[in-house]
């Protein structure tokens, strides 16, 4: 019963909200479309790429929180 949960409880980059926490179905299926779109580029480039990405993100919520 344990080791079958899928229950995500460590949180993570999410470039759908551009936030890190615990991500959902939701949250999981845009990251995983967007490595499709990227994996091209390799393991490492796509891992970094992505960060950046929710980066961006972050700092887009930010600066519309803001104004
Ligand atoms: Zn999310």
């Amino acid at each position: 019963m344990t080791t079958a949960t899928t229950a995500q409880t460590t949180p993570t980059m999410c470039l759908r909200h551009g936030d890190f926490h615990v991500m959902d179905s939701d949250c999981w299926g845009a990251t995983m479309d967007w490595y499709v779109d990227h994996q091209h580029l390799g393991d490492q480039a796509s891992r970094d790429l992505y960060l950046a990405a929710v980066e961006r993100e972050m700092l887009d919520n930010l600066i519309r929180s803001c104004s």
